[in-house]
């Protein structure tokens, strides 16, 4: 359990039990800087397996690359990275209309979101112990520690506990109340999967938008056969089950019945998919990231879905969680509450320019199309270009790093 934190300022760990709820990027990566000062550390996945699908994510500026070179994962993220060309806006026919420079769409470095999952895991699965296809079923905090129960394991006790299990977090409901009173619907749905790539791109995308929905297409990996779709709706709330993948392809096949352009391809490689991510577009604001013994970090705590950079802020966060538990020698209040300062407001400024993905994709009427369209055209021009890149990059860079242990 948690000694006292003037016992260990040499940012060892190893008296720290840690279990993390969710192996989505967040989670591995927090356990990866926990184990490299020597915590033992526990993540438990409600997935049978590591979860590799998704879009494309980037990472721009400075504090990125620090904290990814930190890591030691700096290199490999390059090795791997999607060296993606402009994605065009295009007409129901295919004609362009806007190019969007691939400054502006992929920052510095962007790597599949599947990739990473796996190099986080890759790095991570000799020395964290996964546990795949469970779930925390309670939490129940004494002074020394977090009784968990799961859904098939045995109980166990830890010293804290970090939700790192995505927008619908558990953790987050267990500890902070309903899902209601922290996530923010922004009237879109996104998703993405696989299909077969039937335009034969080669590293370039192309979006085509009718009055509320598009349909983006990419070929990010140069992978001559396949190709990812996104697919993005305006729409009211919807009850759904998550779990239920087949219901999502029906409601997606509802609301693009009769689109134009690769649409009726699109849907039709929908219905062979197994690697659907499906959510509402929406923001998590909590009031405090953290309590007691319990962490949130990631989406759980300040989830933006599109255009947030939510992957870039996870990992910085959890680079600051872990190094914060080091210098405080794993005394879980100084760290939370440097944390809690740390990141909020950084998140917060994410969050902040992220509001308009889904409209930016599916503008919600002919009129805001055309607009959107113009509107980019003078982005994408060399001097806004700039002013947009060193937009997104004031956000990403909007915290200053300590200097934590070296492991
Ligand atoms: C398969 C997948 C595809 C994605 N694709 C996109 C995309 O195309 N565009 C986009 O903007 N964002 C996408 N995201 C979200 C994106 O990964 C995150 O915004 C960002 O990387 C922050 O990651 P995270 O680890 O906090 O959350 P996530 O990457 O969402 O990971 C959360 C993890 O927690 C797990 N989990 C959930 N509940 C429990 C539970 N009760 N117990 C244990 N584990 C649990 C989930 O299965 C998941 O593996 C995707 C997420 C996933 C899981």
């Amino acid at each position: 359990m948690t000694k006292n934190p003037t016992e260990n300022r040499t940012g060892r760990l190893a008296h720290l039990d840690v279990l993390i709820s969710g192996a989505g990027v967040a989670g591995p990566t927090l356990a990866l800087g926990l184990a490299r000062y020597g915590a033992r550390v526990t993540v438990v996945e409600k997935a049978p397996d590591l979860r590799e699908g998704g879009f494309p994510v980037d990472f721009r500026g400075q504090v990125h690359r620090t904290v990814l070179t930190s890591m030691g994962i700096w290199d490999e993220i390059h090795a791997r990275q999607t060296h993606m060309g402009p994605q065009t806006v295009v007409d129901a026919d295919g004609t362009p209309r806007v190019e969007l420079p691939a400054e502006m769409m992929s920052g510095d470095v962007e790597i599949l979101r599947g990739d990473l999952a796996r190099i986080m895991y890759e790095r991570t699965s000799d020395r964290v112990e996964y546990v795949f296809g469970d779930s925390i079923a309670t939490l129940g905090e004494s002074p020394d520690g977090v009784d968990v129960t799961f859904e098939r394991g045995a109980p166990r006790r830890f010293d804290l506990v970090v939700g790192a299990d995505g927008l619908h977090s558990l953790t987050r409901r267990l500890v902070f109340g309903d899902e209601s009173r922290h996530l923010r619907f922004l009237d879109h749905y996104v998703a993405a999967f696989s299909i077969p790539n039937h335009l034969g791109l080669d590293r370039v995308g192309r979006l085509y938008s009718e009055p509320g929905r598009a349909v983006a297409i990419g070929n990010y990996d140069g992978e001559p056969d396949r190709s990812g779709a996104l697919l993005v709706f305006r729409s009211k709330r919807l009850e759904f089950d998550r779990r239920d993948m087949a219901a999502q392809k029906r409601i997606l096949a509802e609301r693009f019945a009769g689109m134009s352009w690769e649409a009726p391809r699109v849907l039709k490689a929908l219905e062979g998919a197994d690697d659907l991510y499906f959510d509402a577009i929406a923001q998590i604001h909590v009031d405090r990231l953290t309590q007691g013994r319990v962490a949130l970090l990631g989406d759980a705590g300040y989830g933006a879905t599109m255009g947030g950079m939510g992957t870039g802020v996870a990992i910085v966060a959890a680079y600051v969680l872990a190094g914060e538990l080091a210098l405080a020698g794993g005394d879980h209040r100084t760290a939370f509450a440097e944390y809690e300062n740390r990141i909020r407001d950084f998140a917060k400024g994410c969050q902040k320019i992220s509001g308009n993905a889904g409209p930016f994709f599916a503008p919600a009427t002919e009129r805001r199309i055309r607009g959107r369209d113009l509107m980019y055209r003078l982005l994408s021009s060399r001097p806004l270009a700039g002013f947009f890149r060193r937009l997104t990059e004031k956000a990403a860079t909007g915290i200053e790093l300590r200097d934590y242990p070296r492991p």
